[in-house]
């Protein structure tokens, strides 16, 4: 079957919470780790979110990425698709919004794209062009002083023209508020002045299903998970989904195997989930300090894990309180450090995978994404969530057979996080 939504993710966890995102609002959603292989095999879905990582690098880069996905997602039947970015609308003056919403709507013949990062419920709305982010406008928010991409401007059609060959246009609240209608009349009037894209004002969620419906008549979009929930409300709205908004039930169903929780996450909510599990589970504290003086901690780890696992899950953690993280990084540097655990975790991963591990809960986005690379697991099909922002996820086209993961980010989830989503995975 033809998707109905494509969507291309400028990086990694903004395609997961775009993809949760439109899980919940009633599309079948598929999350790709890259851009897939012409043979992979797609279930019947709604959506696919290629995740790519392209936020920060050069503008050419992040377009002949873009577009290559854009040829795949088209290839399927996607009649629209979604680029996209940060609700922060990370980016420099060099790129990559403007350019890579140039080129994916060059490659579907033109036309003019609807641009907004509004995503209400995290508190980032756009008025007038302005984009704020919960009381601040973005120029005062923590943003203007991200180390990658500081945000000094909070009037997105100036950020967008440094971006941009051509005009950039406003459609405003009053004129999203007023319906669809009179949005689209607006559209096309700035389209005919010659402008390509337009800064959309969103406060509310009903905003977005008003662009949502407007875009959907369009080819190409720009936005962040806000806007594809005005994309997913407004398919599903027009009747054109079939599982009529019951999309995630079955992604759950049965995988077998065995159960292993890994966890390199050292966030307050990760260190506290891991005293409760120990209460229930085998819990293994990995010492930092011998994981990268060399292999022998890791085969240690594996065999501890054999010993166990036929009787139930067990728990390996990197994860460890924060002064010993500082001490770890003051001898071997932070980034030195974060990347060999994250490697050490990745292949505990992958050892207990070959050994049978079939339901696999990771905790720390990094030592997610360092154990999905790992794996080669070409995509995911999106579940029920376990806790907010944390779905139950199923392998789609995985060398290894289908496995249930849950992948979650530092502070995500309650104490009782990792049971929760066991208790999910069968
Ligand atoms: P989070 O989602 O909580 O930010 P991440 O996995 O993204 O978690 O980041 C945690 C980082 O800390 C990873 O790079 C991981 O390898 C590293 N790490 C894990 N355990 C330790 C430790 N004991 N000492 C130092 N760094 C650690």
């Amino acid at each position: 079957m033809a998707i109905l939504l494509g969507s291309i993710a400028d990086d990694y966890t903004g395609a997961s919470d775009l993809a949760n995102t439109l899980t919940k609002n009633g599309l079948r959603t598929v999350q790709t780790v890259g851009i897939p292989d012409p043979s992979l095999a797609l279930p019947d879905v709604d959506a696919v979110v290629v995740s790519l990582k392209i936020r920060s690098v050069p503008a050419s880069d992040a377009v002949t990425a873009a577009t290559s996905a854009e040829r795949w997602l088209r290839q399927r039947g996607a009649s629209h698709v979604l680029y996209k970015i940060c609700s922060t609308f990370d980016s420099t003056d060099a790129g990559n919004i403007g350019p890579v919403t140039k080129a994916l709507s060059d490659a579907a013949g033109g036309g003019i794209v609807l641009v907004t990062p509004a995503f209400p419920e995290t508190g980032r709305t756009v008025y007038l062009g302005h984009l704020f982010v919960g009381g601040q406008p973005l120029n005062e928010s923590p943003l203007k002083d991200h180390p990658l991409n500081p945000m000094h401007d909070a009037n997105l059609v100036r950020v967008l023209t440094r971006q941009s060959h051509g005009a950039v246009g406003l459609i405003d609240l009053t004129a999203i508020a007023a319906g669809p209608g009179v949005v689209k009349a607006r559209l096309e009037a700035l389209s005919a002045a010659g402008v390509t894209a337009v800064i959309a004002d969103a406060i509310f969620e009903r905003d977005l299903e008003t662009l949502g419906e407007i875009a959907l008549e369009t080819a190409v979009s720009t936005g962040a998970s806000g806007l594809g929930l005005g994309l997913a409300r407004a398919l599903v709205h027009s009747g054109r989904i079939s599982s009529g908004g019951a999309a995630s039930g079955d992604v759950i169903r049965p995988v077998g195997g065995l159960s292993a929780i890994v966890a390199g996450s050292c966030s307050k909510a990760t260190l506290r989930q891991l005293e409760v599990a120990e209460r229930s589970m085998p819990v293994l504290r990995l010492d930092p300090e011998r994981l990268l003086a060399g292999p022998d901690e890791i085969a240690a780890a594996i065999s501890w894990a054999g010993d166990r696992i036929a009787a139930g899950p067990v728990v390996i953690a990197a994860s460890a309180a924060p002064e010993t993280v500082t001490r770890l990084q003051s001898l071997y540097g932070r980034e030195a450090s974060g990347h060999a655990i994250e490697t050490a975790t990745s292949i505990i991963t992958a050892e207990l995978v070959a050994r049978g591990v079939r339901r696999l809960v990771v905790a720390g986005g990094e030592t997610s994404g360092a154990a999905v690379d790992r794996l080669a697991i070409p995509a995911f099909l999106i579940g029920p969530e376990i806790a907010a922002g944390v779905p139950v996820l199923r392998t789609v086209g995985n060398a290894q057979g289908d496995m249930l993961l849950a992948l979650k980010s530092g502070n995500f989830g309650g104490e009782d996080f990792f049971a929760a989503a066991l208790a999910m995975m069968h």
